[in-house]
């Protein structure tokens, strides 16, 4: 039966008719074997029924759940219709680089996990729709380049991540002339050089930047200059600038034994078994891998250790299961793929033999402390330790901003205690027209983070321009 075919299921009661039902994945044993994505597509059929799941409440709690306040239900209403290229077109013309978002989104701790059905049903599939609908887009032709008429003004984003990719898409869209500046070779950020492709597929971001580049967006990438140039400089050539470099310095773990062979951080690793499959083998293949950390550079690492040929993978976390903050989905392929979790362990040493290479682990259970600041529980070594046989160590504990370089030209833009640029509710830095968002100002978040602060950015360099009272002249090139 064709989906126009098929009759419109009252939307208010499917979800107590129907089961949630997630696309296909891969067989674990065919998925290790390559580095591809592992999920399919809803079809039109799967995509109605599974859109028609939604109870379209009247103060939809998805949207409050969603950092850039997706207008969820219009376009789960409009699949369950069938009217699947107004679906896809609201989804577009509500957010910036919506594909990549959906890829990557940790819905299960966001939209979904505010689903108002929780509690008496698996929340509606709002990720897979929303796959559906993109890869509909772009199969229908509805993504063409949004621009509006040149408004005369240039602006200069520093970063190539989701970030500021997301805010070059927002200021195309109002006539703004953009030039990114990179000083890696590839756009993309961490979501290219850190993510592996089956989580999100380089050809995703190439296809959008494809299309930015069609915007008119001036990308100069392996170009380390703007880094070096005096903010004030730069605000000579461009009417505003966004700065969203990420956040760059990896969390270290000064437990004994940290400099062993054997210890590694975990996305040099990601990067390499992205680019030189052969180095990332000889790196783990037939080995012992325990990665240290619980959010998606943990998983992915475990992960791309599978594929890479590692005897057994084990994944070292410090708080529970119900604590992890990487996605539900991930974490059950994980398993698929025979990846081990040990809850509640956290490492006191790293053990080795002579000359300094790594053997295994030692590590101490944890217990529930009290509530962080962050509003997390806190869980704290107990008396009871144990070892964990390791030939190969991952650290994935997260990042921080890199500290500038003492000769920075930026080190006049005011930081908070931990490092990262102070901005206000435009996300204007101490310097008026210079613009920061993403894990520069977050410290790691997430890309719908980085995505939200661009659009907040764009915005606020729009305010800003528009009430600048001094004379100067727009400067598009
Ligand atoms: C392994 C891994 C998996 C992840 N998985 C997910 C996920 O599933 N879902 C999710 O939402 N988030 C995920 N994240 C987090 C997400 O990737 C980041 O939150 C997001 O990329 C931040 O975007 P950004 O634009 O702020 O910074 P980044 O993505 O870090 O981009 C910063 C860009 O700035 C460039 N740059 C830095 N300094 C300079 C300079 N001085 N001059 C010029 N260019 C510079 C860098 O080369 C980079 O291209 C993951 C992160 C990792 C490491």
């Amino acid at each position: 039966m064709s989906a126009d075919a098929r009759p419109a299921s009252d939307a208010r009661h499917a979800w107590s008719q129907l089961a949630r039902q997630d696309p296909a994945r891969r067989s674990a044993p065919d998925r290790i074997a390559d580095f591809l994505e592992i999920y399919g597509f809803y079809d039109e059929v799967a995509a109605r029924e599974q859109a028609s799941r939604c109870v379209q409440c009247p103060e939809p709690t998805c949207v409050a759940g969603c950092p850039l306040g997706t207008n969820i239900p219009e376009w789960l209403a409009l699949t369950a219709e069938g009217h699947f290229s107004a679906a896809a077109q609201a989804l577009q013309a509500g957010g910036n680089l919506p594909e990549i978002c959906a890829r990557v989104c940790p819905a299960d701790h966001l939209c979904e996990a505010e689903c108002v059905i929780n509690g008496q049903a698996q929340p509606v599939s709002i990720w897979a729709v929303e796959q559906f609908l993109n890869e509909y887009a772009f199969a229908h032709g509805l993504v063409q380049p949004d621009v509006a008429p040149p408004n005369g003004r240039h602006v200069a984003v520093i970063g190539a991540g989701p970030g500021g990719l997301a805010c070059a898409d927002g200021l195309v869209r109002r006539g703004y002339a953009v030039t990114i500046f990179d000083h890696r070779p590839q756009p993309g950020g961490l979501l290219v050089y850190a993510t592996p492709e089956f989580h999100l597929q380089r050809s995703i971001v190439e296809r959008r930047v494809d299309l930015l580049r069609r915007q008119g967006v001036n990308f100069r990438l392996a170009d380390a200059e703007a880094e070096h140039t005096p903010l004030t400089l730069l605000l000579e050539d461009f009417d505003a600038v966004y700065l969203a470099l990420g956040a760059k310095q990896p969390r270290t773990l000064d437990a004994p034994g940290h400099e062993l062979d054997g210890v590694h951080q975990a996305v040099p690793f990601l990067l390499q078994a992205g680019t030189d499959s052969a180095a990332a083998k000889a790196l783990v293949g037939g080995k012992h891998v325990a990665v240290i950390g619980g959010g998606d550079t943990a998983i992915d690492c475990a992960r791309a250790a599978v594929r890479s040929g590692a005897d057994s993978v084990a994944v070292v976390y410090r708080r529970d299961e119900a604590s992890l903050p990487a996605m539900r989905r991930d974490i059950d392929a994980a398993l698929e793929e025979e990846v081990r979790f040990l809850f509640q362990a956290f490492p006191i040493s790293f053990i080795g033999r002579p000359p300094g290479v790594l053997t295994g682990l030692q590590l101490v259970r944890t217990e529930p402390g009290p509530l962080g600041a962050d509003g997390r529980r806190w869980f704290v070594p107990t008396a009871t330790s144990f070892s964990l046989v390791a030939d190969v160590a991952f650290l994935a504990l997260g990042f921080d901003p890199a500290p500038l370089p003492a000769d920075s030209p930026w080190q006049a833009l005011a930081r908070t205690p931990q490092g990262a640029f102070q901005v206000d509710a435009r996300q204007m830095t101490s310097l008026p027209g210079v613009f920061a968002g993403g894990d520069l100002v977050r410290g790691p978040c997430t890309a719908l983070h980085a995505v939200r602060d661009a659009r907040q950015a764009v915005a606020g360099i729009d305010a800003f321009l528009a009430t600048r009272t001094d004379s100067s002249e727009p400067k598009e090139r």
